[in-house]
């Protein structure tokens, strides 16, 4: 047999490279960047030029159902008919017995698009419960609300194109440099040809992307919405803001400019910790900027306070008139390959598909008459934290968890895991026996990954990309929507009897005709066979939409774009304190994914970083007496753990930085930093506060 190439897209970041990937005699696969990719251009990352290793190395999957009758036993090898019987008895007697809001399903933003949609179609569907959300709860909710606020519906306004015909960018909360790593090269490469281009970064570290930066604000972390408030009203003060855009394409911009003006710059600049210079330097960046982007990720997102601080750093694009033209607009970067796509077939407990929203009774109507059921229920799902609350009182009592590891994601990660351990039933889908959820699993299903399926995704810039199957999945392992698909038949449901991957995506283009993100003229064929469309695809030769809103016509009903007031300036998380005096904020590093089941296991990405970490700055390690290497015990009020001190000058004094990757190590969970961090979420967004929880650091001493 002669190799064969297969043409798909990374299964990692939101950035959404295109992988051409070989498949040799011998079944072993390569992989390299698809030159012709608009997105990456022959280019990978770390992490995607190593995505072969990940492919080959089949040693610990889940080759085959296991299950196991109650709790005191172990797994054992089951077929598959025998599985999926024993979940739909199971998920049956439950609803009977207790009501459909005793079960839920948590799924991922490394979801197909065709499973996150079938998984939305059944649940709320068919199961008559809203109990289904997603992994990007924890990523990018507060991103879909700010949209929804700004421009009436969840639609990110630009495309990486417009990268190369900027002239600054605001990068807040984000380190592309480490985490969207291409796009960073995008930009990097956009810098060394034109001179006049001009980097500003916000956060409280000094990353790689801020290292590289024209202007670095270390901000104290928390106090984002006070530094826009501030740097809007100097851009007024100065004149920079673009009077006709606001008076004829936005609304309530006196009630944001009462609040704005209302703000001291030398107050915001004092808790902001900024110095007053930088903050003038910023507004002159911005202010003569031709084009202005801003680029943000988790650093906004994973707040109590995301969506203010989403929607205040969006009015600094609409105050300086920078939406709906070439090189300019705020920029969602979604941290999962499918994050997008899951929020265009409603992959979150209070959305449904096409971007209607489940509280609305006419928008329920809408999706039951095309599912062809009677209703949707009016209760509102549960969220990502909120489901494994109701684990733990007792309230939900099955859950079904698919291609995602929560016992190392989720906030407060012991107490997630004493919920799922309280679950009566726990049905794990996913690729890997090393996800530390595995564990808790009454019936574990081995599902395909990574080339051994097919299907879409859309990437950060509504782009929307076809993988092709490359390799057969190991042992018995099955696509997750085929196990979706087996579980509907076996629950005696309409509505599933699919022929194809193929049918179920045409099935979810239909339902976007002539909605704002029409795909209803994408299908498989154009693809393959023309590559990667954005949305929307108004005909069946329309090329996409790289760039929405150059009408100035937003989604809102007065098709004006909206300031938004927000509702809490400072971060409602709690101050330092006595006895926890530091704030820490966690995150990705350079070589890993999430919770290291694929990355962990390829060698040449462990050496960036082996072993778990602590960045402290030097004065604080000085005053706690710690020197470089050190064990350290970090505690909040949840949790702790125990990892060795990095000294290092780029974070700034009193906050202190864990990576969030590492779960259960060596039968220990004391390099997991969500051990600490805060239950608090967003009111809105319902996203998790992972970026600022009050701890505790000192140097370990052995007992
Ligand atoms: Fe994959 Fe993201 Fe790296 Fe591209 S930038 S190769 S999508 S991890």
């Amino acid at each position: 047999m002669q190799s064969t190439e297969t043409k798909t897209t990374c299964s990692y970041c939101g950035v959404g490279c295109g992988i051409i990937a070989t498949t040799d005699a011998k079944n072993y696969v390569s992989v390299r960047g698809d030159e012709n990719h608009p997105v990456n251009k022959g280019m990978l990352c770390s992490k995607g030029m190593n995505l072969h290793y990940v492919a080959n190395d089949t040693s610990d999957r889940i080759l085959y159902p296991e299950m196991r009758w109650s709790k005191s036993q172990p797994l054992q090898l089951v077929d598959w008919d025998t599985a999926m019987d024993r979940a739909a008895a199971v998920f049956s007697s439950i609803i009977k017995k207790y009501g459909p809001d005793s079960v839920g399903f948590y799924v991922s933003g490394q979801c197909l698009t065709e499973e996150y949609y079938i998984a939305n179609k059944l649940v709320k569907g068919f199961l008559k419960t809203n109990n289904i959300d997603t992994n990007s709860r924890l990523c990018m909710s507060s991103a879909v609300v700010g949209y929804k606020k700004a421009f009436g519906e969840d639609a990110v306004p630009i495309s990486y194109d417009d990268i190369e015909l900027a002239d600054t960018f605001l990068i807040t909360g984000a380190n592309p440099a480490w985490c969207h790593p291409i796009l960073f090269r995008r930009l990097e490469n956009h810098r060394e040809k034109n001179k006049k281009v001009k980097v500003i970064v916000i956060d409280p570290r000094k990353t790689d992307t801020a290292a590289t930066a024209d202007l670095h604000l270390q901000i104290t972390p928390g106090t984002d919405v006070l530094l826009y408030h501030a740097l809007a009203k100097r851009i007024i003060e100065k004149g920079y803001n673009d009077s006709h855009f606001i008076k004829n394409h936005t609304q309530n911009y006196e009630a944001y400019k009462a609040i704005i003006m209302a703000t001291s710059i030398e107050n915001a600049a004092k808790i902001c910790g900024i110095p007053m210079i930088q903050i003038e330097q910023a507004v002159d960046l911005i202010g003569k900027a031709e084009g202005f982007m801003t680029l943000w990720a988790m650093g906004l997102n994973q707040s109590a306070i995301g969506v203010d601080k989403n929607t205040a750093l969006i009015n600094l694009s609409l105050l300086t008139g920078h939406v709906g033209k070439p090189g300019s607009g705020p920029f969602s970067l979604t941290g999962q390959p499918n994050a997008m796509g899951g929020r265009e077939v409603g992959g979150m407990a209070n959305l449904l598909a096409v971007h209607k929203d489940l509280a609305n009774p006419e928008h329920r109507q809408e999706v039951a008459d095309f599912w062809g059921v009677d209703s949707i229920s009016p209760n509102p799902g549960l969220t990502a934290t909120e489901m494994f609350e109701a684990l733990d009182s007792g309230k939900m009592k099955a859950i079904w968890i698919i291609c995602t590891n929560p016992l190392v994601s989720l906030p407060n990660a012991r107490k997630a895991e004493a919920a799922l351990a309280k679950a009566k039933f726990v049905v794990v889908q996913d690729i890997s026996h090393k996800a530390e959820t595995t564990k808790y699993a009454d019936l574990l299903l081995p599902a395909a990954g990574w080339l051994e399926k097919e299907g879409t995704m859309t990437n950060s810039e509504r782009r929307i990309s076809y993988l092709a199957k490359g390799i057969n999945p190991p042992g018995e392992a099955l696509a997750d929507v085929d196990i979706l698909l087996r579980f509907a038949k076996k629950m005696k449901f309409s509505g599933f009897d699919y022929n194809s991957t193929e049918e179920i995506y045409k099935e979810f283009c239909h339902m976007t005709r002539d909605t704002n993100m029409d795909i209803s003229f994408l299908n498989y064929d154009r693809l393959k066979n023309e590559g990667t469309f954005q949305w929307p695809v108004s005909d069946y030769r329309h090329p996409g939409t790289p760039r929405l809103f150059e009408d100035k016509k937003f989604f809102t009903p007065s098709q004006k774009a909206n300031f938004t007031v927000p509702a809490a300036i400072e971060n409602t998380s709690g101050q330092p304190n006595d006895e926890f005096p530091f704030i820490l904020t966690t995150g990705r590093i350079r070589d890993q994914w999430h919770t290291m089941t694929k990355t962990g296991k390829v060698s040449r990405l462990m050496t960036h970083k082996p072993t778990p970490f602590l960045e402290i700055n030097p004065i604080d390690a000085y005053k706690k007496g710690i020197k470089e290497g050190d064990l350290v015990e970090i505690a909040s009020k949840n949790g702790l753990v125990r990892v060795k001190a990095n000294i290092t000058t780029t974070i700034k004094e009193g906050v202190v930085f864990l990576p969030m990757h590492w779960g259960r190590q060596l039968n220990t969970d004391l390099s997991r930093a969500n051990n600490l961090t805060n239950t608090i979420v967003d009111p809105v967004s319902k996203e998790p506060d992972f970026k600022f929880t009050l701890v505790a650091v000192t140097k370990y001493v052995k007992p």
